[in-house]
């Protein structure tokens, strides 16, 4: 197995909730290497630089629902006008996957309950969005853009 790395998102609803702690000690049970954390305050430009590939693709093909998932990770629904987002990056044997599995399915509803998205999502009705908590790369190539997207090299550790 080859050696990735992957990055992590602690979304607005979990820093608003205070879930980084309890989010990151599930991370922390994948044994992974933790090699970079930084506190972001997310930008448009960010927002949209990291959610570019899902523009026009399956639910966000409504351009109302793009813009949600914008506005979301902006902390705009959040109350948060410091605009804040955990980031981190792990890194070991099937780092994406491992990762992936901590993190749950995206829809909290068909999350294991003993992902952290199982745990601790919920889906916000009213604004149809999930609140899912943290964000996770998909396989290795989107990690490598978004860690690009998210972190300078010098931030993080070899
Ligand atoms: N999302 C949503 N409703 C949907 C699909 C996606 O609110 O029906 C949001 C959710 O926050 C999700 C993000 O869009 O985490 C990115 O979607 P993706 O398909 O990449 O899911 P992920 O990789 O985060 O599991
Ligand atoms: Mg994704």
């Amino acid at each position: 197995m080859a050696i990735e790395r992957t990055l992590v998102l602690i979304k607005p609803d979990g820093m608003q909730r205070h879930l980084a702690g309890l989010s990151i000690d599930r991370l922390e049970n994948t044994h992974l290497e933790l090699i970079g954390v930084k506190i972001v305050s997310v930008t448009d430009k960010l927002a949209r630089e990291h959610y570019a590939l899902l523009e026009g693709k399956g639910p966000f093909v409504d351009k109302t629902l793009y813009e949600r998932l914008i506005n979301f990770i902006k902390g705009e629904y959040h109350g948060d006008p410091k605009r804040r987002v955990l980031a981190l990056v792990y890194q070991g044997e099937n780092a994406v996957q491992g990762i992936r599995k901590a993190v749950g399915a995206t829809n909290p509803e068909d999350a294991s309950p003993d992902s952290i998205r199982g745990a601790f999502g919920r889906i916000c009705r009213k604004h149809g969005y999930y609140e899912n908590v943290a964000h996770a790369s998909g396989n290795v190539e989107e990690a490598e853009r978004e860690i690009a997207i998210w972190f300078k090299p010098e931030e993080i550790l070899k």
